[in-house]
């Protein structure tokens, strides 16, 4: 199996960590180095302010030497880490605090003016300096009138430590989102990707036919119920596959054992094994398996009707207390036979119904031929029809054999037949109540059976009522 969801996820955490990784190397570091840029610039003015109105006009007021100013300001640049001037207005550097530059000199093309609306540059200050450094200039002003400049410079390389500072900070924090972002894929696997790994192997097995395999996930999630559901449908289909199998080996040796004893027979009339005299025994057997092996046909041509669920219905309203009467006359004969007699206990005159009535014929027929069959002779079939609510309940009922407990469930199911009938009726092909049943549910309706080894059998189903003849 490819593992591509796995790889899907691992390539998406990937990209997600040089995404990451990419922005704060450049949005991030862009807004940042912006961000202390316009900090420094504001608290350098605000110190240009403070120094212009202070020292500086002191200094231009008389009350303070050069020499006194210049070494305040020396300390106050240290303490910035900044470079202070005291400029004239015509561009004379009187003031500087770093030893190198030489005070008395002269900025050169210097021009208040390019700073426009702006109290700062960021440049090299007219070309006096070799780095871009940001200059703020406050003005000295001594009864309204500008005698000079305080400027404070600053080079932007001494901001960028500050900013790589605060992208390792950045980073680290990423290391660690990344960090997180990996237990969180590691938890996932556990949580779903594994389980969902079990699930599809599952599902091949299932789809090269072994059922056995079970999926064995319990979480109460929507994963362990998809677990759930698939576990409960490789069931179902195994024993679908079971049915199968069972029903072609029934099918088979129900159709084997009649060929099997004609061949025979036939074999031994033409060899001569069987003397003539003696034929007509045999040849009533051969007429005997036949007729068995046709109305096994016929059974399963019937039930096959009902299994494609394709089978038409031809409902109408019909008397039940007459089909049911019709029905037990056609059994007149073999009843007289077994000395087994009826007893009718129907609602009122007519009671009708709507049914498909050829298909209940062959349901009473197939239930009053079991009772005959499995009846002791001399004893009483009881038919019996109820009305309740919207319904009637039509019972079969004989105190014949009865069926064992353990085959109650059983003897719907097709070819099935129990140990008790085997001797009893050999012309049987265990297809009768399996139609029954089909034709029943085809309706809607139900039929039950309650039945005592040895005491005897009750089929109940039911049909729905109609209050009128022929309403449809
Ligand atoms: P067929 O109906 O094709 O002649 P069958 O009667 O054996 O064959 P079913 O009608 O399907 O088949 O019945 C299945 C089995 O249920 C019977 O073989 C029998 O063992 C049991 N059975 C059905 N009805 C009764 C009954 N009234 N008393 C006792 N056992 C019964
Ligand atoms: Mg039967």
């Amino acid at each position: 199996m490819k593992r591509t969801l796995y790889l899907k996820l691992l390539l998406g955490y990937v990209v997600f960590g040089i995404l990451a990784f990419l922005t704060i190397a450049t949005f991030t570091s862009h807004q940042t180095l912006n961000y202390i840029e316009k900090n420094t610039i504001s608290g350098m003015y605000r110190e240009s302010n403070l120094l212009a109105s202070s020292y500086a006009s002191n200094y231009y007021m008389g009350s303070m030497t050069l020499e006194d100013i210049t070494s305040q300001l020396r300390s106050v640049s240290t303490y910035l880490n900044a470079e202070i001037w005291l400029i004239g207005g015509k561009g004379n550097i009187l003031i500087s605090t770093n030893n190198d530059s030489v005070p008395g000199g002269n900025v050169k093309d210097f021009d208040i003016a390019s700073f426009g609306t702006k109290y700062y540059q960021k440049g090299t200050f007219f070309n006096t300096f070799s780095e871009t450094t940001i200059s703020v200039f406050s003005p000295v002003t001594i009864n309204y009138k500008v005698r000079g400049y305080l400027v404070i410079h600053k080079p932007v390389s001494g901001l960028m430590h500050f900013k790589d500072g605060f992208l390792n900070i950045s980073y680290l924090t990423l290391a660690i989102i990344f960090l997180c972002a990996f237990v969180m894929l590691g938890l996932f696997s556990f949580t779903v990707y594994l389980p969902i790994r079990k699930i599809t192997q599952a599902a091949r097995e299932y789809s090269e036919g072994n059922f056995d395999t079970k999926i064995n996930i319990h979480s109460n999630d929507e994963i362990g119920y998809l677990a759930g559901s698939i576990n409960y449908m490789a069931t179902e289909l195994s024993t679908l596959e079971e049915d199968q199998r069972k029903f072609i080996a029934n099918v088979s040796h129900d159709f084997r054992s009649p060929l099997t004893s004609i061949k025979g027979y036939i074999e031994a009339i033409m060899d001569g094994t069987i003397p003539h005299e003696m034929q007509d025994k045999y040849l009533n057997i051969i007429l005997f398996e036949t007729e068995r092996l046709n109305k096994l046909t016929q059974g399963m041509l019937e039930l096959n009707k009902y299994g494609a669920k394709g089978s038409m219905m031809d409902i109408s309203s019909f008397d039940i207390n007459n089909t049911i009467k019709l029905v037990v006359q056609s059994f007149e004969g073999t009843c007289k036979k077994k000395r087994i007699s009826f007893e009718l206990i129907l609602t009122g005159q007519t009671s009708y119904v709507s049914a498909d009535m050829s298909k209940i014929q062959q349901v009473l027929y197939n239930l009053i031929d079991n009772a005959i069959k499995f009846s002791h002779p001399d004893s009483s079939i009881t038919i019996e029809t109820t009305e309740k609510n919207d319904k009637v309940f039509i019972s079969v009922k004989d105190t014949g054999i009865g069926i064992p407990k353990d085959s109650l469930k059983k003897i719907w199911e097709r070819f099935y037949k129990t140990d008790l009938s085997r001797g009893k009726d050999k012309r049987g092909t265990g297809l009768g109540l399996a139609i029954v049943r089909e034709i029943i549910s085809a309706h809607n309706e139900n039929i039950n059976v309650i039945s005592t080894e040895d005491v005897g059998t009750e089929f109940i189903f039911t049909l729905p009522l109609t209050r009128q003849e022929n309403p449809l």
